[in-house]
């Protein structure tokens, strides 16, 4: 992992290349989505994202990721238990599974990071709520995101609403600084007390990623060396949005334009209906 050492507060200009690389996500995530039916692969799932990269000249943050090898695709596919970095392949999706997205993509060195979780098919009433309050945890933490908070008032977000719903957050993984690097400093935690932290200044740019487990919060990681999972095999979820600091509050760059038509990209924009507060950009 490239861990770059301290805050970098980002330019105009760079936010505005974080910007178009968080459309061009939103654009991989939606056609992602858009495949997903019982009997697709997630080797599927993973080429419609590929191709809309390919599509917009945009590159990919998780190709050739650092790791126990280097990783194998520009997607995370992760399916039920399965919490983060699956590797996409011939595992053919069914009904009623949950799966998880994530995709990284680049604009002139510049990396914009985004997940979402959705049904395949009919899902149950208790798969809906663990995704329902997921991604609402994303949106308390995306609601911290203001100068004169501090980064722990983001982890307090996530954990207190996580866990007055009955689930548990993740430990070892975290939501993190994003720029030139996938992970830059701060690595902001999705447990932790208000007030504590790094001050949230204007410019700053996180991935934020609640990651919750409908039981324990323990994970393992499978033969694979890289998909992690809940070690008690119930389900888990995983939302995540790139966010930056303005001096008017957060600005999500992950999100797609409004009015755009295609029907795979009004079905990914649902998921947002009144969440959204009016962007920049
Ligand atoms: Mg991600
Ligand atoms: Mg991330």
């Amino acid at each position: 992992m490239t861990q770059r050492r301290g805050v970098v507060i980002k330019s105009k200009r760079e936010l505005a290349l974080m910007r178009d690389a968080g459309r061009i996500n939103a654009l991989a995530l939606a056609a992602a989505v858009s495949v997903i039916q019982p009997g697709v692969t997630t080797a599927d799932v993973d080429a419609a994202a590929a191709e809309v990269l390919r599509k917009h000249g945009a590159g990919s943050a998780f190709l050739g990721y650092q790791g126990p090898y280097p990783y194998p695709a520009v997607t995370t596919v992760s399916v039920n238990d399965e919490l983060v970095h699956g590797i996409p392949g011939n595992r053919r999706l069914k009904e009623g599974d949950i799966v998880s997205v994530d995709c990284g993509s680049v604009v002139e060195g510049f990396v914009a990071d985004s997940a979402i979780t959705i049904g395949v098919g009919e899902i149950s009433t208790e798969a809906q709520r663990l995704l329902d309050i997921t991604e609402q945890a994303l949106f308390e933490c995306i609601d911290k995101m203001r100068v004169g908070n501090r980064t722990g008032d983001l982890s307090a977000a996530v954990q207190e609403y996580v866990e007055a719903n009955g689930y548990n957050v993740v430990r070892e993984y975290t939501s993190h600084g994003v720029g030139r690097s996938m992970h830059e400093d701060p690595q902001v935690p999705n447990y932790g007390k208000a007030g504590r932290g790094m001050p949230i200044r204007a410019g700053m740019t996180i991935a934020l990623e609640p990651m919750v487990l409908a039981g324990e919060p323990e994970t393992r990681v499978l033969a694979d060396q890289w998909t992690v999972a809940s070690r008690d095999g119930q389900l888990t979820a995983h939302f995540e949005h790139t966010v930056a600091v303005t001096p008017n509050g957060p600005w999500i760059l992950t999100v797609l334009d409004k009015n755009l038509d295609e029907e795979g990209l009004i079905r990914y924009n649902q998921y947002f209906a009144g969440r959204l507060s009016p962007a920049a950009g």
